[in-house]
């Protein structure tokens, strides 16, 4: 019997050339390293943050992608910054609103950056309940709120991209981090959800959770001893860089990844 016919096809890319991504929290930390690299790749950004301490840092990483190189339409700038609580509905709607009247297009891609944690490190038997409803309402409420949106706007029919960020800590269960933890679970489950839910759009869905990260997130309230110890159970003995996390989401969001659905994604060195 003759063997099957083998045909060539295009190989998918990893560039992301004129596709528009959302970044929510890139003025610090992890978002800002992902907002960076999806730049180097081609995209247009939008970059949300919230407190208006933080609106010089979104403006240095605005020129810095500017500075990769010039937006190839006079109409359309190469980035934005929008300010927005991802926690309030109606400022939500106007991040999206904002990008698609930037661009004029819907988004191709959508990173949930954004998060909070309890900086005292509080056992599920000390939190002030008013911190574990801060925590839920940015942490499980904001990303539902963006990936709810996200849903209904991103493009359809290839290259549609949603990535939400939850953390190695939904495996490794770490005392002291209990609402956090809990929020980020609820994250896990909602992108798994949803990437079934958008069967048929060929949207993917995954969410990124990366392990202990150099951020100011996670020196927040950490003495010498804890920062110590992190490195120390960790298998490559160091902790992890915004680098080692933004060229993982730069594959994610590409057309090479698409088989890549409905996954959550352990960037950690190792340690759970
Ligand atoms: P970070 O350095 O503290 O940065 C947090 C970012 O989120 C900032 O841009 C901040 O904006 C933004 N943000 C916070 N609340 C917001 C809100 N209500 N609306 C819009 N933006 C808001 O934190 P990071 O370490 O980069 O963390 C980024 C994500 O990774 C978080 O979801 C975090 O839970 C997750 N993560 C981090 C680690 C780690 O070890 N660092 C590990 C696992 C998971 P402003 O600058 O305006 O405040």
């Amino acid at each position: 019997m003759e063997p099957p016919l083998i045909t060539t096809t295009t190989t998918p890319t990893t560039t992301l050339q004129d596709r528009v991504a959302i970044v929510t929290g890139a003025s610090r930390g992890i978002g800002r390293a992902i907002a960076l690299h999806l730049a180097t790749l081609g995209a247009k950004l939008v970059i949300n943050y919230t407190s208006p301490s933080s609106q010089t840092h979104a403006e240095q990483l605005l020129s810095q992608i500017n500075s990769l190189s010039p937006s190839p339409s006079s109409t359309t700038p190469r980035a934005i910054i929008v300010q927005a609580d991802i926690s309030d509905e109606t400022q939500v709607k106007n991040l999206f609103n904002t990008a698609e009247q930037a661009f004029n297009t819907q988004p191709h891609i959508v990173i949930t950056s954004a998060g909070i944690l309890d900086p005292t490190y509080s056992s599920l038997f000390d939190i002030e309940t008013s911190e574990f409803d801060r925590i839920f309402s940015v942490n499980a409420r904001g990303t539902f709120l963006c990936i709810k949106e996200a849903a209904n706007r991103v493009k359809r029919g290839g290259g549609g991209r949603i990535v939400t960020v939850s953390s190695s800590l939904t495996a490794s269960f770490g005392v002291g981090y209990g609402a956090y933890t809990a929020s980020k679970a609820a994250v896990d489950a909602m992108t798994k959800i949803l990437a079934k839910e958008l069967k048929g759009s060929r949207i993917t869905v995954n969410a990124l959770a990366p392990g202990p990260i150099a951020t100011d997130m996670f020196f927040d309230g950490k003495s010498e001893e804890v920062v110590q110890k992190a490195i120390d159970i960790n298998p490559l003995g160091r902790l992890g860089q915004v680098e080692d996390v933004a060229p993982v989401v730069g594959f994610l969001v590409s057309d090479a990844a698409e088989w890549i659905n409905g996954q959550i994604i352990r960037v950690n060195g190792g340690y759970v």
